[in-house]
C-alpha cells in the first residue's frame, strides 16, 4: 500500500487533468455499506427494478419503506478521507470534477460544488416526481407515508414520487452521461476508486479513458476485471491510501 501510494502521488503530480471516478467503496468508512460485500446494502433485499416500481403501488410502498430504513445511515453520514482528498484535488485545480456512481451526496458534502459532481446513478437524499420532475424532500414523503400508510403521489400532477436515483431498468441521465464522457476524454489520469466496475454502462468509462491514452489507476481492496489493463492497481483501504492527499 505504501509503494502504491507513492506511485499514485507521482502520477497525480505529473498529470495535468485528473478525473476521479468513484463507487460505493469510498463511502464504506462513512458507515454506508457497499453493494456487494457481505452485509452490503442489497445482500438482504434485491434492488427493486424500475418496471416493478411503476407497475404497482405495493412495490412503491415497499421501496419507500426500505428507503426510510436506511435514512439514518444516509442522513447522518459525513464525508470520509477519500471524499476529502478528492475535494482537495478539486480545490487545487487538479481535478475538474468528480464522476460518481454513488447516490449518497457525500462528494457535495465534502466541498465539491454540486455542478461539478457528475452523478451517474442519481441521488437518494431527495425525491422527484417521475412525471413532472417536481422535487420533494424525503422527510416530507415520510410524514405523508406515516399518515396514510402509502407513498404519496405528486401534489402537482399526481405522478409517482421516487428517490432521485437511477434504478435498474430506468434510463441513464443523459446530461450526466455526456458530461462524464467528455471529462473522461479530457483527462490524462483516470482514478477508479472503490468500484467493483461491474455495473454498466458506468463501468465503460475506465476503458474509454485508457483507449483515449489516459493512464488508469484502480484503487480498490478487491481485484476488478480491469486490473490487468490498469497502469497502477492499489489493493488497499481507500481512506488510508488517500488520507495524505487531504490538504484542508
Ligand atoms: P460495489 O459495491 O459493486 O463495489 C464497491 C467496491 O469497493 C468493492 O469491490 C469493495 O471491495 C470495495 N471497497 C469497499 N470498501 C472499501 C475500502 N474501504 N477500501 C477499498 N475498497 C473498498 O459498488 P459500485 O461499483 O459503486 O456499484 C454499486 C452500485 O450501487 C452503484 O452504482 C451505486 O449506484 C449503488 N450504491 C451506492 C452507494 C452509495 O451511494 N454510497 C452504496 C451502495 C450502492
Amino acid at each position: 500500500a505504501e509503494t502504491g501510494r507513492k506511485h499514485l502521488a507521482e502520477m497525480i503530480e505529473s498529470a495535468s487533468v485528473v478525473l476521479p471516478f468513484t463507487g460505493a467503496g469510498i463511502s464504506t468508512e462513512c458507515g454506508i455499506p457497499d453493494f456487494r460485500s457481505p452485509g452490503g446494502l442489497w445482500t438482504k433485499n434485491a434492488p427493486i427494478p424500475f418496471g416493478e416500481f411503476v407497475a404497482s403501488r405495493e412495490m412503491r410502498d415497499e421501496a419507500w419503506r426500505r428507503r426510510f430504513v436506511i435514512e439514518e445511515q444516509f442522513g447522518a453520514a459525513q464525508p470520509g478521507r477519500g471524499h476529502r482528498a478528492l475535494a482537495s484535488l478539486y480545490r487545487i485545480g487538479k481535478a475538474p470534477a468528480v464522476v460518481t456512481q454513488n447516490i449518497d451526496n457525500l462528494h457535495q458534502a465534502s466541498g465539491v460544488p454540486e455542478d461539478d459532481v457528475v452523478e451517474l446513478h442519481g441521488n437518494t437524499t431527495y425525491a422527484l416526481c417521475l412525471s413532472c420532475g417536481r422535487r420533494y424532500e424525503v422527510a416530507w414523503v415520510k410524514e405523508r407515508f406515516e399518515v396514510t400508510d402509502h407513498a404519496p403521489d405528486c401534489t402537482s400532477c399526481g405522478g409517482y414520487i421516487k428517490t432521485a436515483t437511477v434504478s435498474f431498468g430506468q434510463a441513464m441521465p443523459e446530461a450526466a452521461m455526456r458530461r462524464a464522457e467528455a471529462l473522461t476524454l479530457r483527462c490524462d489520469l483516470f482514478l477508479a476508486i472503490g468500484s467493483s466496475l461491474v455495473v454498466w454502462p458506468a463501468a465503460g468509462f475506465p476503458m474509454l479513458a485508457k483507449r483515449n491514452g489516459a493512464r488508469l489507476v484502480i484503487l480498490n481492496r478487491e481485484p476488478t476485471e480491469f486490473d490487468e489493463v490498469a497502469d497502477l492497481v492499489v489493493h488497499a483501504d481507500i481512506g488510508n491510501v488517500l488520507a495524505p492527499f487531504v490538504t484542508h
